[in-house]
């Protein structure tokens, strides 16, 4: 059966920030290589450090930002290939919510307009309908008529971040890309907010893809998750077999950072330093610099991101199965 999203072979780059050598333009590769697929009704998790490529892949997913190669399939039409004519119909379905709402909202208008405003771009012409739309979503979102009249600078930072999903549901999306959507909040906030996602995402059949540098917080809501280094994946099952059974050495190294006994990176320890940068003639494995394990062919052949077990992918030179 089809897919609701299927990413192929996705490639972005960047022009270096310091030009590179002898005045040659070199370019970093935040996303290359990335083959994913999200299912209608699952929330996939994307998982990894920061400037891992995470971000850059949300927003080419919700047309933000357009892919140097590859494809993204969603209901069976590649929407990386598109005119923004063509994709405008589709901008609907394809939602993203973002860490901070509030930097994106107009601090002139009032909680009620902000979200008619959305509906009366994508068409919706009838005030009254706009009107009760928009009452609808508030309170699907745990906010209230009281809010209506507010100003976004009003709410605390879990009722702006309660706004802005209710900014990308009002237009009935399919699949919502949340980036970091709590990670600016209080951890008993954050808990209230991805319960709400968890019973809207039930509720409204939607398919979430969400991003998050927090291994407990993709844990808590993914179905799936996909583990993120230097622009690729390298790890992907369902979450309950990826922390009964890690099998890629970064993937061990970030359960080694969380402070539960239950959960164990083994012999490995939680790591230090920066991510090196992904270059266009970059060669081996995307881990190879940091890798505890890492041998002579690691350094050459990128390691193929394969079915390792049913359903559990890993792209490593030293898994045996
Ligand atoms: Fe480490 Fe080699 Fe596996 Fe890469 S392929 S994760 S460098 S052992
Ligand atoms: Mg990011």
């Amino acid at each position: 059966s089809e897919h609701l999203l299927e990413i192929k072979n996705l490639k972005k780059t960047f022009p270096l920030r310091n030009g590179g050598w002898f005045g040659k333009k070199e370019r970093m590769c935040a996303v290359d290589n990335l083959s994913l697929t999200i299912e209608k009704g699952e929330t996939y998790g994307l998982v990894g450090e920061s400037g891992c490529g995470k971000s850059t892949t949300g927003r080419m997913i919700v047309g933000l930002t357009k892919a140097d190669s590859g494809s993204i399939l969603y209901e069976g039409k590649d929407i990386s290939k598109m005119s923004e004519r063509e994709f405008r119909p589709l901008r609907k379905e394809l939602q993203m919510v973002f860490q901070n709402s509030l930097s994106a909202l107009n601090p002139r208008l009032r909680i009620g307009e902000i979200l008619e405003e959305i509906l009366q771009i994508h068409g919706e012409q009838d005030k009254a309908k706009r009107r009760k739309r928009v009452l609808e979503v508030l309170e699907k979102v745990g906010l209230s008529e009281e809010h209506y009249f507010r100003f976004p600078h009003e709410l605390s930072g879990g009722q702006v971040q309660r706004l802005g999903i209710a900014g990308a549901l009002i237009i009935h999306p399919k699949l919502i890309v949340c980036d970091e959507p709590v990670s600016a909040l209080d951890v008993s906030i954050q808990a209230q907010i991805l319960n709400m996602l968890m019973n809207l995402k039930k509720e409204l059949r939607l398919s979430l893809l969400f991003i998050s540098h927090d291994i407990g917080v993709i844990r808590f809501i993914s179905d799936r998750i996909g583990v993120m280094y230097l622009g690729t994946l390298v790890e992907e099952t369902d979450t309950e077999t990826l922390f009964a059974n890690p099998l890629h050495p970064y993937t061990k190294t970030l359960f080694a950072a969380i402070p539960d006994p239950y959960i164990q990176g083994g012999e490995f320890q939680a790591l230090t330093g920066e991510q090196p940068v992904r270059t266009e003639d970059f060669q081996g494995c995307a881990f190879y610099s940091r890798c505890p394990y890492a041998k002579e062919i690691c350094k050459k052949q990128a390691p193929e991101f394969r079915e390792v077990e049913p359903g559990h992918k890993a792209a490593c030179h030293c898994i045996e199965k």
